[in-house]
């Protein structure tokens, strides 16, 4: 199946994208990947897109993106790309059972959470450990729960966490938040939160069968290790970018962040643009991957013009 333009990824960049090359009469195929509508899917209360003064949930959001991309005739499709070549022309791309090939390519394949790499946290993964505070919060109603990271994610899923549990406490490796002030401030004002300062989380104590019971916190200061109970941990330490399809093909930097630009999100091969947070790791913002996915469209169509027209 060949397209002039195929879209790898859903979230707001992948959609804004959508929603420019469908009313450039481009007719994109989006294949939604793993994670449909992206990381704001899991997400509350978005609070900073522009035009919602109340706010807005992150999955109503994604689903409007959808509906106006369909709109003008974006072909989204609930399908997992497993496999790339972008050695010639037009660009292969493989699904689980089908094999497409596309004149221009955007990804916008967003990026993951990251995790510690604890054996423990591996372990009890979805037994007491999370890294979605939306997903699994409800589980925790009058229990205390702990959250790791101190950046907007921690503060987000703090504050979200305090609707269910009866404590929450952030478990932060310096004694100054990275987090915006506005978002820091709400959290350290919430009577309900309160904070390990200097502490990294170095095992997370429980079983499959009893869930999580408590963490070993190690403080950096004084290199101290104590043990406090507990009935949950959330994992918000940042995220890596979904870039390995792209590997071997695509210049990257050290941490897997597409490069792009500098003006424009162009990628090392042309004919591929990305956009949105596989290749952000400075605003990594919903309006930021939602104003990138237009330049790639744009850039996209651009491209496609002079190339064949
Ligand atoms: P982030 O800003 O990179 O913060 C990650 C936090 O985790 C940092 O505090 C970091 O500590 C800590 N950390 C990282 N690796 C660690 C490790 N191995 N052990 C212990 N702690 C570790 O990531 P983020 O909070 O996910 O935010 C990413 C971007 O999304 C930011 O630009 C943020 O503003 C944005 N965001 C915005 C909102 C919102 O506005 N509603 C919500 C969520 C995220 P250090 O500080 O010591 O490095």
């Amino acid at each position: 199946m060949k397209r002039d333009i195929i879209i790898i990824g859903s979230g707001p960049a992948g959609l804004t994208a959508a929603i420019y090359a469908a009313r450039a009469n481009l007719q994109p195929l989006v294949f939604e990947g793993s994670q449909p509508g992206g990381q704001l899917t899991i997400t509350t209360d978005v609070e900073n897109y522009p035009g919602f003064v109340e706010g807005i949930m992150g999955p109503e959001l994604m689903d409007s993106f959808r509906k106006q991309a369909q709109r003008f005739g974006a072909d989204c499709q609930f399908k997992i790309v497993d496999k790339v070549d972008l050695s010639n022309r037009p660009f292969k791309i493989w699904t689980l059972d089908d094999e497409y090939s596309a004149e221009a390519i955007i990804i916008s394949t967003g990026a993951t959470a990251k995790l510690l790499g604890l054996k423990s946290e591996n372990k009890l993964m979805g037994y007491g450990v999370s890294a979605c505070a939306t997903c699994d919060g409800f589980f925790y109603k009058d229990k205390k729960v702990l959250v790791v990271g101190g950046g907007d994610s921690a503060m987000e899923e703090a504050n979200f966490l305090t609707k269910f549990a009866s404590e929450v406490w952030i478990v932060h490796r310096r004694d100054k938040f990275r987090a915006s002030k506005i978002m820091a401030d709400r959290s350290l004002s919430n009577p309900k939160i309160k904070v390990h300062w200097n502490s990294i989380l170095i095992d997370i104590l429980g079983s499959r069968e009893d869930g999580v019971v408590g963490a070993k916190l190690q403080d950096t200061v004084t290199g101290t290790i104590r043990e406090d109970s507990c009935d949950g941990i959330f994992m918000a330490i940042g995220h890596l970018p979904n870039s390995q399809l792209f590997k071997g093909y695509l210049d990257m930097d050290s941490t897997g962040y597409i490069k792009t630009g500098p003006v424009d999100t162009a990628t090392s091969i042309e004919g591929v643009f990305a956009c949105g947070d596989v290749q952000d790791n400075k605003y990594r913002q919903a309006i930021t991957a939602a104003g990138s996915g237009c330049m790639a469209a744009i850039d996209a169509e651009r491209w496609l013009d002079t190339e064949y027209n």
